[in-house]
């Protein structure tokens, strides 16, 4: 015990030089800005050979270091090897790219070091005021909730949560007391095969069981297919289950196909079932005149899950989930201890706490980001930039269609396309020579666009969720493949 004559030390973790740290700092910040800006003269992506890989097994560090050492590891070992997001001719899975603003941002946002769980702060204000943002631009009414989550996995969780209380609500079951052990029968979710992966874990975390889900073959143009949907709520019904729940994506993974969106709501709202909509990629691109149209429903949804950190360009990592039903919501999600008790006064007031609203207490203060980029630019400018990437995509798309080596495997309704090259009569041929010409694309450091498979044939996907994409990087990755291709249709065997 220490003697209350003696004084504890004064030991912190803040620099014991402020001046030099100021100067690191505005050099980690230039090497930043210069990162960015000549990222298009660098490989997409590398591999790191093995002897890299060895680096990141050193012993737990016990002394210190100096920052500049621990900084040149940080270039050394991993700037250079970057998984490539932010690429001009990245085009794999549908990944973000950040900007200079949402970087800086970070910064501020990691600096003032403001949990946003809940209490009477700014940093709440400015989640609030971004979620107002979002429900004026998704069409929902202002007295909505909404919650930043890490993505849209977390957003699809937070809907189907709140789906699923509602549902037992209705079945006069306490679920947050009961569980699933006090509902009549099983619950059913009507999903379609071309529904992101992150809806199935949702239903299997909620302890549902995978067998919750109805999986309704997609239709031809990879869509929920709504007669279909009819047919198997009624059957579900006859069978003594419990249909409560219609997940419809605006743009799927694959192919960026948009679901009958209006047509679903219409059958969720006849049979009284919740219609959760996954708008991970698409929602943020209602900004786009054509792809409003193709989204009309999606404002029809009882709960909406997108990301931000997808085709709005925002730095890693943010999503959202609006929920029509704010006290649904609320009562799916709030616990209050006493050492979170609220007051009138003081810290602990301020009207919303998001840990109200969401699996998560602790919250990074995800909204600043968002805020400073919409500001900064103005949603019309992002309209802008996305109908570019639709643009870009319909640009492959018509090269693709222009050759005679290469073919379209998929409708392109949003930014993303399919297409292979045609090695051979033989279809294992092709799909051997489709994966090797995706293995050196990304090898070479040419582009990096994904494998996939569309009605059983290996497909090269690209997806342009990239404001720094331009016609030439499509030109580069276009001619690539061809020429690729036709080195690799002698050599690589089935
Ligand atoms: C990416 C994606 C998700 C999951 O979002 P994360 O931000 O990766 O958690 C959900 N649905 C669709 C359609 C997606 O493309």
């Amino acid at each position: 015990m220490t003697h209350p004559d003696t004084r504890v030390a004064t030991e912190t973790l803040d620099p014991a030089d402020w001046e030099l740290t100021a100067e690191q700092a505005h050099r980690m910040l230039d090497d930043m800005l210069n990162h960015l800006r000549t990222i298009g003269e660098r490989p997409p992506w590398q591999a790191m050979p093995p002897e890299h890989i060895e680096r990141f097994q050193q012993p737990l560090p016990l002394q210190p270091q100096p920052l500049d050492d621990v900084y040149a590891s940080f270039v050394e070992e991993v700037l250079q090897y970057p998984l490539g997001d932010a690429h001009p001719r990245f085009f794999a899975y549908v990944n973000g790219t950040g900007t200079v603003t949402g970087m800086l941002a970070q910064m501020l946002v990691a600096g003032m070091n403001s949990n946003t769980g809940g209490a009477y702060h700014a940093a709440n204000y400015v989640e609030q005021q971004v979620l107002s943002w979002c429900k004026a631009w998704m069409g929902y009414p202002s007295e909505a909730s909404g919650v930043l989550t890490s993505g849209g996995s977390v957003a699809n969780l937070i809907g189907l949560g709140v789906a699923r209380h509602v549902a037992a609500r209705k079945l006069g079951v306490d679920l947050r007391r009961n569980g699933m052990q006090g509902l009549p029968g099983r619950l059913r979710v009507y999903i379609s095969s071309e529904t992101h992966s992150s809806i199935q874990r949702a239903v299997e975390i909620m302890g549902m069981g995978s067998e919750s889900l109805c999986v309704l073959p997609a239709d031809a143009d990879f869509r929920l297919p709504v007669d279909a949907l009819e047919q198997a709520i009624a059957d579900d019904r006859a069978a003594g289950m419990i249909p409560f729940l219609v997940v419809g994506t605006a743009g799927t993974t694959n192919t960026g196909s948009v679901d009958p969106l209006d047509a679903i709501a219409d059958v969720c709202s006849r049979e009284g079932l919740w219609f959760h909509c996954d708008g991970a990629i698409g929602a943020v691109a209602s900004l786009a005149d054509p792809v409003r149209l193709l989204l009309k429903g999606m404002e029809r949804a009882d709960s909406l899950a997108f990301d931000m950190h997808k085709w709005l360009y925002v730095n890693y990592s943010v999503g959202c989930c609006l929920v029509r039903d704010a006290e649904a919501h609320r009562d799916t999600f709030s616990l209050t201890p006493s050492y979170l008790r609220r007051s009138t006064r003081g810290l602990s007031s301020g009207e919303i706490w998001f840990s109200d609203y969401s699996v998560e207490l602790t919250r990074e203060f995800r909204g600043l980001k968002v805020w400073m980029m919409l500001k900064e630019h103005g949603l019309e400018k992002f309209a802008r930039v996305i109908q570019q990437n639709i643009e870009l995509a319909a640009y492959l798309a018509g090269r693709v269609m222009a050759s005679r080596v290469l073919q379209m495997l998929a409708p392109h309704p949003l930014h993303i396309v399919n297409f292979r090259y045609i090695a051979s009569p033989d279809e294992a041929h092709n799909d051997a020579v489709n994966r090797e010409i995706v293995m050196q694309l990304q090898e070479r450091g040419i582009a990096v666009p994904t494998i996939t498979t569309i009605n059983g044939r290996a497909s090269i996907r690209a997806c342009i969720n990239n404001h720094r994409t331009t016609q030439d990087d499509i030109d580069v990755f276009i001619d690539a493949v061809v020429s690729l291709g036709d080195s690799l249709t002698a050599t690589v065997t089935a």
